[in-house]
């Protein structure tokens, strides 16, 4: 069972600190800072009580990982700026994170626990920031005695990075052996919102399907199987379905790995493949106007929406308005029940529909998931290892 955080949860931590696992693996200025947003009302509830939390997350891949038994003397800063971790500090989100919840957040820049636990004893300061996980041996191996000596840095764990939740980390799944753990706000809406798409959805349900490769969908795709009554494909998995009917498709992305795969499933009318492309240099870039009516018909006239990824090569001008088409139909479909919508550069088209077309609102029954690997695992029906770590300590 997992533990939810809670008030009467926190009545056993007062005066004690937390360690908040977030995913802060996000680009400043960019639309990925929703992500930001999406961990506050944690942060800010565990301040409200007065609980000392560190933010725990990593940042990109970074290289030359240093050894945590290296960090011994006082002022050891390791080497983060050679060429690869140059751009890979959280500091840049310290001012940001700070501004939002009004608050000081203290960062630390060193990986000397020992340093850090009385520092942070000492200061009156409620939130503080350590640096990338992943500068250190040990956080993506998921070693245990990392995972046990980052668990010494606090009296309880707290879990708010869904979208790091099918990596088991340190961070995320072995520091769970070594102290209470909750899952936080963010982590319990995504788990509610997916679970009701995948369980209490109402029909029609349809699943679009886009992006670059149809391997890292196959798993939703098998899960909505008998439960979904359309399938609609645009961008790559589209394009690995026409290929596997025999379709000329040039040098459009595809998958060829995944033909056999899918196989089984090209004859069922559930799966809807694009009727017209927008193509450039023998490449189809994005699905055509009747499609886009097509699949907004379907979408309009369906009470569950799961969605991800883009219907096209929306980031170079002219081939967005697939893309745009489905954001324009899920926007305006009040009736649904729940649509949910995840994965990187989905979000990232939602930015750009916006600044192109000021004014829409985003409905209540909109999920927006801050999950893009995790959230397709997730809606596989995989029991997520970082999710199942909470449930068990
Ligand atoms: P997400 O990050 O939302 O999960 P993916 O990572 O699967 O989505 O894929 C997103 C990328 O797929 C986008 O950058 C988009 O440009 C690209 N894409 C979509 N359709 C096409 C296409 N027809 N040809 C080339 N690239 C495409
Ligand atoms: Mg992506």
């Amino acid at each position: 069972m997992i533990k939810f955080l809670s008030a009467k949860s926190l009545s056993a931590y007062s005066g004690k600190t937390a360690l908040l696992r977030v995913d802060l693996n996000i680009t400043p200025g960019y639309f990925d800072n929703y992500r930001i947003d999406a961990i506050l009302p944690t942060v800010n509830f565990l301040a409200k009580y007065r609980i000392k939390t560190i933010l725990l997350s990593h940042r990109g891949r970074p290289q030359n990982k240093i050894n945590i038994s290296d960090v011994k003397k006082d002022n050891f800063f390791p080497d983060f700026q050679n060429a690869e971790n140059k751009n890979l500090s959280l500091k840049p989100l310290v001012k940001i994170i700070s501004k939002k919840i009004n608050k000081r957040v203290i960062f630390l820049n060193n990986f000397n626990f020992l340093k850090i636990k009385e520092e942070v004893k000492k200061t009156k300061n409620l939130v503080f920031l350590l640096e990338n996980l992943r500068f250190l041996k040990g956080e993506e191996e998921n070693d245990l005695k990392f995972a046990k000596s980052l668990s010494l840095l606090g009296d309880f764990y707290v879990n708010d990075a869904f979208a790091v939740s099918h990596r088991e980390n340190a961070s995320t799944v072995g520091i769970c052996n070594y102290l209470p753990s909750y899952a936080g706000f963010l982590m319990k809406k995504e788990i509610e919102n997916l679970d009701k798409a995948m369980k209490n959805f109402k029909r029609p349900l349809v699943v679009i399907i886009g992006g670059a490769k149809i391997k890292d969908k196959l798993g939703v795709l098998n899960y909505f199987w008998d439960k979904a009554d359309y399938f609609l494909l645009g961008g790559g998995p589209a394009n690995t379905f026409l290929k596997a009917k025999g379709e000329k498709i040039g040098k459009s992305l595809a998958d060829k790995e995944a033909i056999d795969k899918i196989r089984k499933y090209l004859k069922s009318e559930k799966i809807i493949l694009p009727s017209d492309f927008k193509v450039w240099d023998s490449r189809i870039l994005d699905i055509g106007r009747e499609t886009v009516l097509q699949y907004q018909r379907i979408i309009q006239n369906s009470n569950t929406v799961i969605w991800n990824g883009p219907m096209g090569f929306f980031e170079k001008k002219g081939f967005e308005m697939g893309t745009f088409g489905i954001w324009k139909a899920v926007l305006e479909n009040k009736k649904a029940k729940i649509i949910v919508v995840g994965g990187g550069e989905t979000i990232t088209s939602l930015q750009k529909f916006e600044n192109n077309k000021p004014g829409f609102k985003i409905n209540k029954n909109l999920f927006i998931s801050t999950g893009g690997g995790a959230m397709l695992e997730y809606l596989s029906g995989k029991n997520l290892p970082g999710i199942k770590a909470i449930s068990l300590n």
